[in-house]
């Protein structure tokens, strides 16, 4: 858990945006706000609640964040979920919704008193969302978050998840593009990283030249990194085939590195498949590592010339944003929350196949200057948008907010 106060942000952010945040808190002084996921360890939602909540109680509310838990059945049907919202044909059937309501009514027994006295509810994604139906004698605000490129979503899973979340008073998309027919008001807010966290504060050379001597990666030859669970959607085997399209002048090493999140059930049959097409090459690291890798991951990222992010959906990709506050060029897929973060030609390039990320990684190579050019800018633009004081104060805004009597309106925060 993050156990720094607020205050240790001001040299990062100024102390204007640390004054701020505490002004609007001090409308909120003792609101209960409970958050709910599906796991603390692993993907880009437990990243995000490790900071949020120890500040949002730094700054006088009273928060907490719990977790529905489940079975390997609950898990195959919410990552079903989660491929079908991001546009899979996944067939939803009879058993399977079964499986996801009993999982979440067991847990709403246990979850219920604290989610009926709290003031604000926020539940991040599909895996807790049925537990708003199962609680009707709720007396605070209940808001859907959902962290999915939920755009093009697969039909059949669309329509059950809405009838979930239509009777939330709220939603919050990361981008106005995810936004979609619901009987609520829509809030848009992109996630953001903690730049003092284990995982993006400064770390000491010696460091950074030990993890690479951990996995033998060589400090002289350019280092291509994609850093992602391993999930078909961030396409690790596009990121292979972009790699082995770079002639062989290149002298470059590619670094896969990632683990499992306790909610994703495919991640070990992917990283199968992801050392089956690596086989063969010296010059191909695939690293898997447990979820606590937070340093080795801070590390890799520093260690590298460019952050490869080639999703294929995407709702945001905390680790575009890690990449580029570390001053990397970051080569991204052109999807989703993605083209939030990375601007083309300015702070990174948007690919849309592997033959164009390797016209990048070979372009980008050619030109140091341009590396170091893209990083600069990279990092002020996450400086500017991306950094965790302005992502608390649209949570807080919106608490205002419905607090005001504003739930009837579209509020774009
Ligand atoms: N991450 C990690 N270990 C891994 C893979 C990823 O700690 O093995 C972190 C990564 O640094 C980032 C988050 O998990 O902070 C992933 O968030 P993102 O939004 O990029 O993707 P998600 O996994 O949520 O789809």
């Amino acid at each position: 858990m993050n156990s720094k106060s607020l205050a240790a942000y001001e040299r990062v952010v100024g102390s204007v945006a640390v004054s701020q945040l505490q002004q609007l808190a001090d409308n909120l002084a003792g609101a209960r706000v409970v958050h709910v996921n599906s796991t603390k360890a692993g993907g880009g939602v437990a990243e995000i609640l490790h900071w949020l909540i120890p500040l949002m109680n730094d700054l006088g509310l009273n928060a907490s964040w719990e977790i529905v838990e489940g079975r390997d059945a609950y898990f195959n049907v919410t990552k079903a979920f989660h491929n079908g919202l991001q546009g899979s044909p996944v067939t939803l059937t009879p058993s399977m919704v079964k499986v996801y309501e009993e999982t979440v009514a067991a847990n709403a027994d246990r979850l219920r008193p604290i989610l009926q006295e709290a003031d604000y509810v926020f539940i991040h994604d599909p895996q807790p969302a049925f537990l708003r139906e199962l609680c009707p004698d709720r007396r605070g605000k209940w808001v859907w978050r959902c962290h999915i490129d939920v755009s093009r979503p697969y039909r059949q899973v669309w329509s059950y998840i809405k009838k979930r979340v239509a009777d939330y008073d709220a939603s919050i998309f990361s981008m106005p593009h995810f936004a979609q027919s619901l009987p609520h008001p829509q809030f848009i807010i992109a996630p953001s990283i903690d730049p003092l966290s284990e995982k993006n504060m400064d770390l000491p050379q010696a460091e950074i030249d030990g993890v690479l001597r951990r996995f033998g990666l060589a400090p002289d030859h350019p280092i291509l990194t994609q850093i992602s669970r391993f999930d078909r959607f961030k396409d690790p085997l596009g990121v292979i085939q972009a790699f082995k399209l770079l002639n062989s002048s290149v002298d470059a090493q590619l670094v896969l590195a990632g683990g499992g999140a306790t909610d994703d059930p495919e991640g070990e049959m992917v990283y199968r498949e992801v050392l089956d097409v690596a086989e063969g090459s010296d010059r191909i690291f695939v690293l898997q590592l447990p979820s606590d890798a937070h340093s080795t991951i801070n590390a890799l990222q520093r260690a590298s010339t460019i952050i490869i992010q080639k999703s294929l959906q995407e709702g945001f990709g905390l680790t575009v944003t890690e990449a580029m506050w570390k001053g990397k060029p970051v080569i991204g897929g052109n999807v989703g929350g993605i083209r939030l973060q990375v601007h083309n030609h300015h702070t990174g390039y948007l690919v849309d196949s592997p033959e164009g990320a390797a016209l990048r990684i070979r372009e980008l190579l050619r030109q140091p200057e341009r590396i170091g050019m893209i990083g600069d800018k990279a990092r002020q633009f996450v400086r500017e948008n991306f950094l965790l004081t302005r992502h608390l104060r649209e949570y807080l805004t919106l608490m205002l907010g419905f607090r005001r009597g504003l739930e009837n309106h579209l509020i774009r925060v």
